[in-house]
């Protein structure tokens, strides 16, 4: 299964602020795809509003995703598909090793996937004596290197190109280089002799279509085309709520993920997908499966609170945005998914107090909300997250994440509606502020309880008298 370190966050997050050459490459990667996208929007025939009915849309057909999903396996059953409903990450991978197994399967070439990396796939082939190859360009050269991706578009933004030549060099045997299109040369090269060599393609699904019975597939790089055609079994992995409709409905949120995910009109090549090659046709697998992917989200569709989380159509766009993000990179959220994405999702399936401090982390600045193509509201469900961690939730097992913290918002609670021991205790810290190094105006350093307040800012003093006296004595 995939690696968990969601409980490394903060040691992470310190780590990334200090990596300069991360620092610049999250700030050119907002710079381009931040901007970028929210002019895309603007350019819309329809205007930015369009991403108000794909938020309809993504709720209608979440709201009925029984009737869809039905809908969808029924017509790629018809087009000559198999689909297999995994009830957790374990039976995906299962199911898909079975498949191997059962065709003799060696050589595996993979478009790029977050459900795959949710459930650990590579791993699990790699395991099972199958060799298995990324063809993503990006994700080609995190495998090799042996890492995550950390971004969910842009999986390898955190690697220099003198990196990349390094490795290349290393792993490739070919002469050192760090001119990019070279670099992406021989990335071909290697990748081209996996494509005619693969028995099984893997690929994830962007949005499925459940009226036509097709799943789509997007990529700049042709790499998920051939992953699914060449091979003679192709095996396509969707989280159970990434599914429109109607075509109608399927096609206006392409274009808007398109947009949100790379700052374009429509993606180099998109391929709809509906099940194995027919009769005469010259290409396609002989063997078409659909594994449709729970792995919590059903937990998640039936809490009214997070629901609206199952809309997201992981474009990416509310890292390219995200303040935090831009500074801690992908690696720190510790999971498949990061970015305000990550910070709602990832505690949503893995654990609410394993992954309590990704919620804490985002600033609540609502940028995420404005980018996203189907307009979540993102900061909504952070503040929910963080009410459950103080108060814990029985219901999905939260126990409050600090109970100091949970005593001390009660003591302030109960002080607050009290006017004259809240009077008093302003009054008393007024004067005990003094105690404490003042410069430039400002307080520099706190006592625990409260000396997180101060570790990476100064604040303010409190008045010497409050506004409520001076206003009284005005009267
Ligand atoms: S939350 Fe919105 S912006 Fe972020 S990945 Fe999902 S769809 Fe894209």
């Amino acid at each position: 299964m995939a690696k968990i370190t969601t409980e490394n966050y903060v040691a992470e997050a310190k780590k990334a602020i200090k990596n300069q050459v991360l620092q610049e490459a999250l700030a050119d990667l907002q710079h381009r795809f931040g901007r970028g996208t929210a002019e895309c929007y603007r350019q819309l025939p329809e205007g930015p509003d369009l991403r108000l009915r794909a938020h309809d849309i993504r709720m209608k057909d979440i709201e009925n995703l029984d009737v869809v999903l039905e809908t969808l396996v029924a017509n790629i059953r018809k087009n000559g598909g198999h689909v297999y409903f995994a009830e957790d990450g374990q039976a995906a991978v299962n199911y898909c090793l079975e498949v191997a197994h059962k065709h003799k399967v060696r050589r595996v070439v993979k478009g790029k996937s977050m459900v795959s990396e949710e459930i650990g796939l590579n791993d699990a082939l790699v395991e099972a004596g199958i060799d298995v190859s990324e063809t993503d360009l990006g994700e080609y050269i995190i495998q090799l290197a042996g890492e995550t991706p950390s971004h969910i578009i842009a999986p390898a933004i955190h690697k220099t190109r003198s990196e990349i030549g390094s490795l290349f060099a290393d792993k490739l045997d070919i002469p050192y280089d760090d001119d990019p299109s070279r670099l992406t040369w021989a990335a071909r090269k290697a990748l081209r002799e996996k494509f005619l060599a693969a028995d099984m393609g893997t690929s994830g699904c962007n949005i499925a279509c459940a009226e036509t019975g097709h799943i789509t597939t997007l990529s700049n790089e042709g790499n998920i085309r051939m992953s699914t055609t060449m091979p003679r079994i192709h095996v396509a992995f969707m989280g159970m709520e990434r599914v429109a409709a109607r075509l109608e409905d399927h096609d206006i949120l392409l274009r808007l993920l398109c947009r949100g995910a790379a700052a374009q009109n429509m993606a180099t090549y998109v391929s709809y997908i509906g099940g194995p090659r027919s009769a005469g046709e010259v290409d396609g697998p002989q063997e078409f499966h659909l594994v449709v992917l729970d792995n919590g989200r059903s937990r998640i569709l039936a809490d009214e609170e997070f629901r609206e989380m199952l809309c997201c159509i992981r474009c990416a766009a509310c890292l390219n945005v995200c303040p935090v993000y831009a500074k801690i990179g992908g690696h720190s959220y510790g999971y498949a998914y990061s970015g305000p994405v990550g910070a709602v999702v990832t505690p949503l399936l893995v654990g609410i107090n394993r992954a309590a401090d990704l919620c804490q982390g985002e600033t609540l600045c609502g940028a995420c909300q404005d980018i996203c193509p189907v307009n979540i509201d993102i900061p909504r469900m952070l503040l929910a997250l963080r009410t459950k961690l103080a108060e814990g939730d029985s219901a999905w097992g939260v126990t409050p994440a600090d109970r100091k913290e949970k005593l001390l918002f009660q003591a302030w609670s109960w002080m607050i509606r009290n006017r004259r021991l809240y009077d008093a205790a302003v009054k008393l810290a007024a004067t005990g502020q003094r105690l404490f190094a003042q410069k430039d105006d400002m307080i520099g350093r706190l006592p625990p309880p409260v000396h997180g307040w101060t570790k990476g800012r100064d604040i303010k003093p409190l008045a010497a008298e409050s506004f409520i006296s001076r206003w009284k004595k005005s009267l």
